[in-house]
């Protein structure tokens, strides 16, 4: 037996899914959060298997999310559909309920969230909408786990029912669908099929008879014009005036007003600044505050002071040899090391951020913001992946998945990198203490070029042919604010904080171990200078492309190629390179190297150009798994990097006629 679950984003269906099947899926306060389908088996009983659609508000072909539920749904046959409904927000949610029905596959109505509706004091008359909708309803509360028993004893007694009453259009409707029902042959699901092809549906999914074509045609002209309206409307009027019927019978009553927080938070005039100052404050907390004092201790006490020293101790009294020492505790620890420690401010950071997140108040942002980047072809749900990306460009990316225009969110994955992530920042501060007396102007001028850089490929990449698309309409539920809860919380936390230090010992470890081999030996495998290593070879090959944008020594161009593997390797690789080996976090000990070999503005370039370059392996690999295909992955690669070149050559040649 299959169940299909069904229902508006943001509804519960994944909190339902997970309650019901045991499993562990991704609750989030923000819709979009089920991007794929998922499936389990009950736990009441395994023969039975449950499948978490997308959430969707329509079954016309809007978004991929639409058309991935109802090519379910026609292709998969489930025996039963459970139509997970919003009971807060009754009359929207039922607009799909309306369409399921049509389907033809038997229908449960599970009216969740019932714990908000009673605390508002609203009581909903189950009987009437039966009696509306000819199908059960049943109370749940998916957050509490109340209501399954009641919802799974429906489920099993409506299967292979036929189809209960049918939803009743206006008899004109209801005599054209008829006609066009009758041509469709013995084809499963045919009121479904007649509905949509009067609606015009191009993307169904089946061959239908020239006839059937012919007389769809002709029926919705005869319908436009007895309603003097266009079909698609015509069809959403009828349905929410059946709803809007439907409702004055199921009567609610008691309705207590309660206080709406969006009224100040949301107003006109106060939400921006309110934003700014709730970004402040947690950015404040989680990288200038507690997550830098935090960061710190790990950098100069844990691996500094003990594990290092430690792990020199433990390697000799072994008998180690000195370059493998070396190597473990200079190459490994010490590029992992420095990499782990921003662990704490980004834990910080992340949890801070899901507080947000699962409150409700992030989803709020996008609209706000959305009006702003909707003029650079970006969508409002651009802004989450760049916020987060700011953290690290590899969540950031794939909190892309959120957004439903494909190409808006393909522009998305391929430009949040611009955004300065936390692995830059040490090479900003680096930079901006060096070159520039640590100015407070360096570093908000790498974020606001990062925003910038975002916004005109925005209006670059709309003019190429696979970004094109048309203006997808904005269509996001705003969640209801709650009190964060804490399983979800620590687990986005979690997720996020996973994923970093999965990085940190993969790519970065792989590659610390290759930067210290290359800068320590030569083409003839000896150990030497770093001056005649093999890294510097490869630098001097290199240098020239660099040349015009203003730094083009080997050593810049071996920091640039270091940060692909992950940028906090430019860093390291100074330290290497300008002076000793250990490089405290704003590179003091190299400060009076770096100020020979660079000018203020090629350093700056320098900046700049590592900035929006082509970003980490991570961030590479996050882009392709988004992305899907290596061919665009590679187009985001390129794009990058011209783009990155270009404006770092304009800025240079500029430059060097003012300064
Ligand atoms: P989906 O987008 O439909 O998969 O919805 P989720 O399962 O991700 O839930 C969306 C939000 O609603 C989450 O913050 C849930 O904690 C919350 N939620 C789900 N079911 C209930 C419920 O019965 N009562 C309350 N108060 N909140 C719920
Ligand atoms: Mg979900």
């Amino acid at each position: 037996m299959k169940i299909a679950l069904a229902g508006n984003p943001n509804s519960g269906k994944t909190t339902l899914f997970n309650g019901l099947t045991g499993s562990n899926q991704y609750v989030g306060n923000w819709p979009g959060v089920t991007v794929e389908k998922k499936e389990g088996k009950l736990l009441a009983d395994k023969s039975i298997t449950l499948t978490d659609l997308p959430g969707i508000y329509s079954l016309s072909p809007y978004t991929n999310e639409e058309i991935v539920a109802r090519n379910y749904l026609i292709n998969e046959h489930p025996d039963v559909i459970i139509n997970i409904v919003d009971a807060t927000n009754l009359e929207r949610n039922l607009y799909l309920t309306t369409q399921l029905r049509e389907i033809g596959i038997p229908v449960v109505v599970a009216l969740n969230m019932m714990d908000v509706v009673r605390k508002q004091g609203t009581f909903i008359c189950i009987k009437s909408l039966e009696e509306a909708y000819g199908c059960p309803f049943v109370e749940i509360s998916a957050l509490r786990s109340e209501g399954f028993t009641d919802l799974l004893n429906k489920v099993y007694s409506v299967k292979g029912t036929e189809p209960q009453k049918r939803l009743i259009f206006d008899h004109h409707i209801e005599e054209h669908v008829n006609e066009l029902e009758n041509t469709l042959g013995d084809l499963n699901y045919k009121r479904y099929y007649a509905v949509r092809l009067l609606e015009n549906d191009q993307r169904l999914g089946i061959e239908v008879s020239k006839e059937t074509l012919e007389t769809a045609e002709r029926v919705r002209k005869e319908l436009e014009g007895i309603f003097d309206d266009d079909i698609e409307s015509i069809f959403a009027t009828e349905r929410y005036e059946y709803i809007e019927k439907s409702m004055k019978t199921c009567h609610k009553c008691g309705v207590k007003k309660t206080f709406n927080p969006d009224k100040i938070l949301m107003n006109k005039y106060l939400a921006l600044p309110i934003f700014a100052f709730v970004m402040f404050c947690v950015y404040y907390i989680s990288v200038t505050t507690i997550g830098t004092i935090a960061t710190d201790w790990v950098n100069d006490v844990l691996i500094g002071e003990i594990i290092i020293p430690g792990a020199q101790n433990l390697l000799a009294s072994i008998g180690t040899s000195e370059w493998l020492i070396a190597l473990i505790t200079d190459g490994v620890i010490g590029g992992v090391g420095a990499v782990l420690g921003f662990l704490p401010q980004l834990a910080l950071l992340f949890f801070l951020l899901s507080l947000l997140e699962d409150s409700g108040y992030m989803a709020r942002i996008a609209f706000l913001l959305d009006k702003i980047f909707r003029k650079f072809g970006l969508s409002g749900k651009s802004f989450i992946p760049i916020l987060i990306g700011t953290g690290c460009s590899v969540p950031g990316i794939m909190a892309s998945r959120t957004i439903e225009s494909e190409s808006d969110r393909k522009m998305t994955v391929i430009t949040t990198s611009f955004m300065p992530c936390s692995a830059k920042l040490p090479v900003i501060a680096m930079i901006s203490g060096a070159m520039f007396g640590g100015a407070s102007w360096v570093a908000p001028s790498a974020y606001f070029i990062g925003i910038v850089a975002i916004l005109i490929s925005g209006l670059i990449l709309k003019k190429t042919k696979p970004f094109k698309s048309e203006e997808a309409p904005f269509i996001m539920e705003l969640p209801a604010y709650h009190m964060p809860k804490a399983s979800n919380v620590f687990k986005h936390t979690w997720e996020r904080v996973r994923s970093f230090a999965v990085k940190a010992g993969t790519v970065i470890f792989v590659a610390c171990i290759v930067i210290w081999l290359l800068s320590n030996f030569n083409f003839a495998f000896e150990m030497v200078d770093s001056n005649e290593s093999m890294l510097a070879d490869i630098g001097s090959v290199i240098a020239p492309v660099f040349k015009p944008l203003g730094f083009g020594t080997w050593e810049a161009s071996v920091a640039t190629l270091t940060g692909l593997a992950a940028k906090e390797n430019i860093v390291g690789t100074f330290g290497v390179l300008y002076g000793t080996a250990e490089v405290a976090e704003d590179g003091m000990e190299i400060w009076a190297n770096l100020q020979q070999a660079f000018t203020p503005l090629s350093a700056y370039c320098f900046l700049i150009f590592n900035l929006l370059c082509a970003p980490c392996i991570g961030a590479l690999g996050a882009i392709k798994r988004e992305i899907g295909k290596g061919k665009i992955a590679v187009f985001a690669l390129t794009y990058q990097t011209i783009f990155a070149y270009i404006v770092t050559f304009i800025m240079y040649n500029v430059g060097k006629v003012f300064f």
